[in-house]
């Protein structure tokens, strides 16, 4: 309840908290309320209505800090199926919300609100995390957008459907060109449960992935993957996701105090 007034004033006064929501990929516009999952799973705030607000305009950003100075960047939603993680985002964003931070974060928790409101993997046929190295697409705006704003590292969460790959709660990284990729994974691994999948070379196994067209671009990333079938929100799988959200702000050292259990 405490937190809501919080939120509430946050709204109210959003200069004194610095919280902005831009939107990005017009679009890639969608009605997130239209799903049901993610509509059961979500904290229903105001803010939360802001965002949905936004979605149906494009890429929603929110930005809490200052816009103009560097900062980090925490992304959902790519797969517009993996619910776990984009359920994380918004509860990350809400929390963020009434937490004094030490750096500039921008959060976006639906990459593409068109695929996320009808349960889509794909965006115009093609693999949203394979095509971020091409021009105009949705995750290539978003890797332009990182460039201008001056986002200096990317926390990319996904979720994995079992006996898929990688299957598994993890982490993926690359060593070249970026060795923070692999520090901020190996770091996240630590912290949660999740298995360090690191590759040598960004771009060797998955090119236009978003994590490895941001460390060849010279922004370290990672990729952060809960375990839960597509389409649906596996127990556990929400707070798995956010753990490593947490664990990627905790390496950047944003929070000025640890977040209490959620
Ligand atoms: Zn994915």
């Amino acid at each position: 309840m405490q937190n809501k007034t919080k939120i509430e004033k946050a709204l109210l006064a959003p200069s004194a908290y610095k919280l902005q929501i831009e939107v990005l990929n017009k679009f890639a516009a969608g009605d997130i309320t239209k799903n049901r999952l993610i509509m059961q799973h979500i904290p229903k705030t105001s803010l939360t209505t802001q965002l949905f607000l936004a979605a149906k305009k494009g890429t929603p950003i929110v930005t809490f800090g200052r816009k103009n100075k560097p900062g980090i960047m925490i992304l959902a939603g790519v797969h517009g199926n993996e619910y776990p993680a984009q359920i994380a985002a918004v509860k990350l964003i809400n929390r963020l919300a009434v937490e004094e931070l030490n750096v500039t974060v921008r959060v976006i928790p639906f990459a593409i609100p068109f695929s996320t409101e009808r349960s889509l993997r794909s965006w115009k046929g093609q693999d949203p995390n394979r095509t971020a190295n091409l021009y105009g697409t949705p995750t290539n705006n978003i890797l332009a957008y990182s460039k201008r704003n001056r986002v200096k590292y990317l926390g990319d969460f996904h979720s994995t459907r079992p006996g898929g790959y990688p299957g598994k709660l993890s982490v993926l990284c690359s060593e070249i060109p970026c060795l923070l990729s692999f520090q901020m994974a190996d770091f996240i691994e630590k912290e949660t449960k999740s298995t360090l999948l690191s590759f040598t070379k960004a771009g060797s196994i998955y090119p236009g992935a978003l994590e490895d067209v941001f460390n060849l671009a010279g922004i370290p990333a990672v990729t952060g993957e809960s375990m839960s079938p597509h389409g649906t929100v596996m127990p556990g799988s929400v707070n798995a996701s956010l753990e490593q959200m947490y664990a990627f702000l905790k390496f950047h050292k944003v929070l000025k105090k640890a977040p209490e259990a959620t």
